[in-house]
């Protein structure tokens, strides 16, 4: 197949976003309810895509994938008339009298870059966040998941308008070829190396970026638990999401000396009851993407300085590349596991002497995508909502925030820049135009030169807002 021509398709989408149809209420329903009929009508499709690329449970598909880009699509549908007006602001004395609103407008034609760990919604739920806001959009799924990336080309090629929405197959070459256009956004879900260069091809064209990055996310475990559902949440987050590639699984966990061996206990217990005493069997855990991310799994497995540190897991299949959950304890901070992100089903637990030491540890970090604490002591809930930054934090659970579509979702420094969900989408890919609106009453001379005393005098009563000192100057008073 001869290589796209990216020019030729950036011409044509200017030329339908300038033409204007993408901008109407009515298109903008018309590819949310075709993004909604895709979803429904090709569930199975849609699954067994996730199965092949992950081998992904059903149900964490139809949970974590189809259903929240359902609902992602259906508060669109049902928010976007208000997520469209304008908003009216105050205006200050200075311009009475005037009134002024912010009026969001799309940005022009945007690209989505998306990654291969959830890669229908990842690369869904940008979509509709700039479909919403009124552009056209070109689609880039990740190589790395190419059964979904070839049902996701195939079925918005059959329900979308083709003229204003792409979808552009590929690796590296495709991806540099939409990179040298000039974007009037790009929206990148990845690992922060590539988000590095995809900021660097942005820069060339001023283009704004949001960077859906990830990063080691840690979880506190305090010993005034409810221990069964901490361990069970725990879990949830880290294996029943994608066998831990997952951005938002917890990376490492934190608990004191005292408390780690009850903590693993439960762990292993509740690991058996979900998965089996064989989980390299289980049906309900992804197996890795690829042989490449397995060797970088099993590489940080075999590291020396974590010898003799797995207490639980360990087991590999290479031929089917599962790993089983593996827990390990007080693993050295220069280990390779605890110096980059884990992205897979390892757990180091790291024990300190008082919970409150675990934030000094996260602290010494790259800010995390998100961080999780169990506990139910107040004061160090408190304690960790006002000193830990992360892009997003969960208080007795993990990873749900994402399904909260009134909170950001995005992360901070080295976790990314820019958030999503919900209205955060819509606003991600709109650019808020500031409008002011006046007549041509009230045209106060004062601005206009020459200058003098009085117009100083009755500008400065203005701007403090002292009706004593605007009638002063305007009869001319002097102390
Ligand atoms: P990936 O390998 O699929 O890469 C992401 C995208 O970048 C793909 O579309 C790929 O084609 C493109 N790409 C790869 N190399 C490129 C290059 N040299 N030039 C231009 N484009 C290139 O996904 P990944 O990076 O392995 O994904 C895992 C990472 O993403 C983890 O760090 C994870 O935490 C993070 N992540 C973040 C979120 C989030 O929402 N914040 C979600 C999922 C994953």
């Amino acid at each position: 197949m001869a290589f796209f021509d990216a020019a030729a398709m950036m011409k044509g989408l200017r030329g339908t976003y300038a033409s204007g149809r993408t901008r109407s209420y009515e298109w903008r329903v018309s590819q949310l309810k075709a993004l909604l009929k895709l979803a429904s009508f090709h569930e199975k499709e849609i699954v067994d895509a996730l199965r092949s690329d992950l081998s992904k449970p059903e149900l964490e598909s139809f949970l974590q994938e189809i259903a929240l880009l359902k609902e992602s699509c259906g508060l669109a549908l049902k928010e976007l008339h208000r997520w469209m007006a304008p908003e009216k602001v105050k205006t200050m004395m200075t311009t009475f009298p005037s009134s002024a609103e912010i009026v969001p407008e799309p940005l022009g034609v945007v690209l989505v870059i998306s990654a291969w760990n959830y890669p229908f919604l990842l690369s869904l739920d940008p979509v509709i966040g700039a479909i919403a806001a009124g552009n056209a959009v070109v689609l880039k799924p990740s190589e790395i998941a190419p059964a979904t990336s070839s049902v996701l080309a195939k079925l918005l090629g059959q329900y979308m308008d083709c003229s204003a929405v792409k979808v552009v197959e590929g690796a590296i070459p495709e991806t540099t070829a939409l990179l040298e256009q000039k974007w009037d956004k790009i929206f990148y879900t990845g690992n922060g190396k590539v988000g590095r260069i995809v900021s660097a091809a942005a820069a060339k064209h001023l283009t704004p970026l949001v960077l859906e990055l990830g990063g080691k996310s840690p979880v506190i475990v305090d010993s005034n638990v409810d221990l069964k559902v901490a361990a069970r949440r725990i879990i949830a987050g880290k294996w029943g999401c994608n066998n831990g590639q997952a951005c938002v699984s917890p990376d490492y966990a934190i608990t004191t000396k005292e408390f780690a061996p009850d903590l693993i206990d439960t762990l292993r217990s509740e690991l058996e009851k979900f998965y089996g005493k064989d989980p390299l069997k289980s049906n309900d855990l992804s197996r890795i993407v690829n042989s490449n991310h397995f060797n970088r799994l099993s590489k940080l497995l075999d590291d020396d300085k974590i010898s003799g540190k797995i207490i639980h897991g360990g087991q590999k299949d290479i031929a089917n590349l599962k790993i089983a959950p593996t827990i390990l304890l007080d693993v050295p901070g220069d280990s390779l596991i605890m110096e980059e992100e884990i992205f897979g089903p390892l757990l180091p637990i790291l024990t300190v002497n008082n919970v409150e030491d675990s934030f000094n540890i996260i602290k010494s970090k790259d800010k995390p995508l998100a961080a999780y604490l169990f506990t139910n002591n107040k004061k160090l809930k408190e304690n960790f909502i006002s000193n830990i930054s992360a892009g997003g934090l969960v208080v007795n659970d993990t990873t749900m925030h994402l399904a909260v579509p009134t909170l950001p979702f995005g992360g901070v420094g080295e976790s990314g820049m820019g958030a999503y969900h919900g209205k955060f989408s819509f606003d991600a890919f709109s650019h808020k135009k500031a409008v002011l609106l006046r007549s041509f009453a009230g045209d106060l001379s004062s601005r206009y030169p020459p200058y003098t005393p009085k117009k100083l005098n009755l500008l400065k009563a203005l701007v403090n807002g002292s009706l004593l000192g605007i009638l002063r100057a305007l009869l001319g008073w002097h102390d």
